[in-house]
């Protein structure tokens, strides 16, 4: 999607107010995972208007979710600052994937993909090790994936569903950042991806908040014990953000085209909004930046 605003880039000063669509927007569902060829309008990912300036020339990166929304835009952000980025997504995202894929790729990034479930603790251990093998190291993990699914009430939610949106955001979390540690070295960045819903709850994303909470909590304890190791682990708090997340299940179907509007700035983030934080944190311009977490929210605040 081309910002209406004109074929800028990231730099070029213009109103948040109007430089990207505002509500309301199109009623649209679509089955989880979704993808975000069929959302309406696209998110915007930087494909178009993100400009890099070698700011992580020669990292190793792995990003989970690396193939639409947010993931997708701090793939493409990442492998335009110079990075070489393994990306993973689930099977049913290969179209997600290979267009993401192929955006690195033309920007003249070294990438690959690898499909497969985060939910399962044994793919966690060979996704890492496998994208180390591919990239000859690993200096950047970037764990963007994550699962959220609306639900009226507590009632409602069964327990797989519970342990699902666990596994997916919290425990795959852990199993990479374990696997991943003993090959960091010195400089290495971590960063997870927490939520605004860690410190706002919405009543209908009881397991999800609770999830974004932990996060927060486990990338504060983590950068403590890792920090005499030369390595910082930081989060991202998105606010509402124009992802396939949000009609694919994330939201109330009804929430869609309102969505992002009780924002001071009225209207949803898009990915591209959040990629810019993500290279910051994994740059070495954030090297005294560590155990923190940075909200990018419309401005609702954080605490
Ligand atoms: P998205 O749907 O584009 O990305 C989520 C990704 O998670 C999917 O692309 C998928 O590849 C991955 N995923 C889900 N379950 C998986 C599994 N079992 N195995 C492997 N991969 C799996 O949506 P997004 O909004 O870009 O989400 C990215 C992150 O941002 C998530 O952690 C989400 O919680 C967080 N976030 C989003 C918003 C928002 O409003 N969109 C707000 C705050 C935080
Ligand atoms: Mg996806």
């Amino acid at each position: 999607m081309q910002p209406p605003d004109g074929p800028d880039n990231q730099y070029t000063m213009r109103d948040p107010l109007t430089q990207y669509p505002r509500p309301p927007f199109p009623e649209q569902t679509q089955g989880a995972p979704g993808l975000d060829q069929n959302m309406r309008p696209e998110p915007d990912c930087g494909e178009a208007t993100y400009v890099g300036f070698g700011r992580l020339k020669g990292r190793r990166a792995l990003i989970t979710g690396g193939d639409s929304g947010i993931g997708r835009a701090v793939a493409i952000a990442f492998a335009r600052e110079g990075a070489s980025v393994v990306i993973n997504h689930l099977p049913a995202e290969q179209q997600d994937a290979d267009d993401t894929l192929n955006v690195m790729r033309a920007s003249g990034a070294w990438s690959i993909g690898i499909a497969g479930d985060i939910s399962q603790e044994g793919f966690c251990d060979d996704l890492v090790a496998s994208a180390a093998d591919a990239l000859g190291g690993l200096d950047l993990v970037v764990n963007v994936a994550g699962k959220q699914v609306a639900k009226e009430s507590i009632a409602d939610i069964s327990t797989e569903q519970f342990d699902a949106t666990f596994r997916t955001n919290v425990y795959a979390m852990f199993w990479i950042c374990k696997a991943a540690l003993p090959l960091l070295p010195k400089g290495a960045s971590i960063i997870n991806t927490a939520s605004i819903q860690a410190y706002q709850q919405s009543p209908h994303l009881l397991d999800y908040a609770s999830t974004k909470a932990a996060i927060v909590a486990f990338t504060r304890a983590l950068s403590r014990e890792v920090a005499p190791k030369g390595i910082r682990v930081n989060a991202v708090a998105p606010g509402p953000i124009w992802t396939v997340l949000q009609p694919s299940g994330g939201q109330p179907a009804e929430r869609i085209p309102t969505f992002g509007d009780h924002t001071p700035l009225g209207r949803p983030g898009q990915p591209a909004e959040c990629a810019p934080v993500y290279v910051l944190l994994a740059s070495q311009e954030s090297s005294y930046v560590t155990g923190e977490v940075y909200g990018v929210t419309g401005g609702n605040p954080t605490p």
